[in-house]
């Protein structure tokens, strides 16, 4: 423990946001990052509790006490070697991950959390900054040929960790980039994309191959995969999007929220935006929120990401409606510490401007006489007692004006098509959700694994990665009876 009083005379600070009248006419990142000064004195704040619950909560068993010891004694290169012991990417996580490890931080029963996720981050770039990070190549090379379908986190982390296992790996990725949502889905101003080109780098330099523009079941039959390679890793997202079903749907101005989202990664990248995330042509030419009324169907992360996007476009006005109620201000009572709490979250995007509303039921898209988008009715939806039966009423049933409608509604399953039927004709299997089911990682299919939100269905970056981890180190095992990969210390919450 760095200072034993340290979370008595230090509160917690994390760092300050670009206003946002600067941050919205542009895609760039909107944190102001701290001196080291600062970071240290966060992390003099740990308490380095007998039973650190942070260690628990987060999904990949990040070793928290023993990184924040080492970030007070400015001991850099040692908190550097703690948290890439169990986190491939804290680039990522230190970025963009809600901080489970946060909300189960005991300092958080009667005062604000450590600044855990920021330490992390902080931890990462003076890594990068300081040639700490070098790529692990392998001394001795297996043999075995693996090949890694999809370049998301969970493909990023199983490939990093089985070529470090000493196979020759090589990831199939349909973008034409590597780093699936977090390259085309993510906001820049979320998450930077020199952020992931620079670690795509490093991988490359240890040895993995990656062959993007790669539409796996479509350009290389999964059959002639299953003859290439030693074993196979599935882990291709959840891509089908959740849509509406309500009148109006084949009006134009309705759109899934990736079709918007990943084609403003592309215009920021500067690159031809005519293919979508999963390669397709883009059926409906350019979307732009510019001088629209904009309601984003879907209160959480994506429909968030969708509201800061608008308003960088400057639309004239962006509304998101969510179904469910709102959620209390603090943690509610049925999400005690240490568990994720239910409660309102304000984003960076909600605070550059947004109506929102909950318990809100979307009824019908209006049209124009032209066949275009004009408004959407929406109604409150409100509990009444009908027959001593409590049921479900819309009322105050409205229009509001729409010109583009972002369904942010989340994500059903993975694509069934392609890929998957091929190797669905060899015995896979798909749980009643229709994700890939696997046991242990190991799915019907022989020396087929899958790992992700392609297994676990619409996850995060921390649990997609903690996935390729231990799908990797199932897989190592499969192919060689042993394994020196790393197994994860705990087992967790449940979170999200
Ligand atoms: C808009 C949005 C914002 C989000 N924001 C956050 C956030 O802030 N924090 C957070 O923790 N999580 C966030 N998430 C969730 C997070 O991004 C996902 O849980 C995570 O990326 C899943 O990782 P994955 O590797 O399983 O899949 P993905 O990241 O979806 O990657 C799968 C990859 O596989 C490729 N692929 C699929 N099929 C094939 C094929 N047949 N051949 C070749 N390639 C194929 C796809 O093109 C894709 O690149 C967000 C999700 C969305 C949609
Ligand atoms: S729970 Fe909080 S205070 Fe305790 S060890 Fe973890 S980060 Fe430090």
């Amino acid at each position: 423990m760095g200072k034993p009083t340290g979370f008595l005379e230090v509160t917690r600070e994390t760092p300050k946001k670009r206003p946002v009248a600067e941050r919205v006419g542009d895609y760039k990142e909107i944190d102001i990052d701290f001196t080291t000064d600062k970071v240290t004195a966060q992390a003099s704040r740990c308490m380095d509790c007998g039973v650190p619950f942070c260690h628990n909560g987060c999904p990949l068993g990040n070793i928290i006490p023993e990184f924040n010891d080492a970030v007070f004694d400015q001991n850099w290169a040692y908190a550097y070697e703690i948290l890439s012991s169990t986190n491939n990417f804290p680039e990522f996580t230190g970025r963009i991950c809600p901080a489970p490890c946060e909300a189960a931080c005991v300092l958080g029963i009667n005062k604000p959390p450590v600044t855990i996720e920021y330490i992390e981050k902080s931890i990462i770039e003076y890594a990068f900054g300081n040639g700490l990070v070098k790529p692990n190549v392998p001394t001795k090379r297996t043999g075995k040929k693996v090949a890694v379908i999809g370049s998301g986190p969970a493909g990023l982390a199983s490939a990093a960790q089985l070529n470090k296992a000493g196979h020759s790996v090589t990831v199939f990725e349909r973008a034409d980039e590597a780093g699936g949502l977090l390259r085309y889905g993510i906001p820049d101003f979320k998450l930077e994309k020199w952020v992931v080109q620079r670690r795509v780098e490093v991988m490359k330099e240890e040895g993995i191959v990656f062959k993007t523009s790669t539409n796996v079941g479509v350009d290389i039959k999964g059959e002639e995969l299953l003859e290439d390679f030693d074993l196979i890793m599935l882990a291709g997202g959840s891509t089908v999007p959740r849509m509406l079903p309500i009148p109006g749907s084949d009006l134009k101005g309705i759109y899934p929220a990736m079709e918007f989202l990943s084609q403003q990664n592309k215009r920021v990248a500067g690159i031809d935006r005519q293919f979508d995330h999963r390669g397709a042509t883009y059926a409906n030419g350019e979307l732009l929120a510019t001088d629209k009324n904009v309601v984003v169907i879907g209160g959480g992360d994506t429909g968030s990401d969708c509201v800061g996007t608008s308003n960088r476009h400057k639309a004239k006005s962006v509304t998101q409606v969510e179904v469910m109620p709102m959620p209390p201000a603090e943690r509610a009572s049925q999400t005690p510490w240490p568990n994720w709490p239910m409660m309102l979250r304000t984003s960076t995007s909600h605070e550059e401007g947004a109506d929102r509303h909950w318990s809100i039921a979307v009824k019908e898209y209006v049209g124009d006489e032209n066949g275009n988008l004009k408004g959407i009715k929406i109604a409150d939806i409100a509990m009444e007692v009908v027959d001593g039966k409590a049921q479900q009423v819309h009322t105050n049933e409205r229009e509001i004006p729409c010109e583009l409608a972002l369904i942010a509604a989340g994500f059903l399953h993975p694509q069934r098509e392609g890929l998957l039927s091929q190797l669905e004709e060899k015995g896979l299997e798909f749980d009643e959700r229709g994700n890939v089911k696997a046991n242990n990682y190991k799915t019907s299919v022989d020396k087929v694994f899958a790992a992700g939100d392609m297994r676990r269905g619409q996850s995060l970056v921390v649990w997609a990665i903690s996935e390729g981890r231990e799908a990797a180190r199932q897989a190592d095992i499969y192919l060689q009876g042993s394994s020196i990969l790393e197994a994860k210390a705990v087992s967790t919450f449940s979170v999200v």
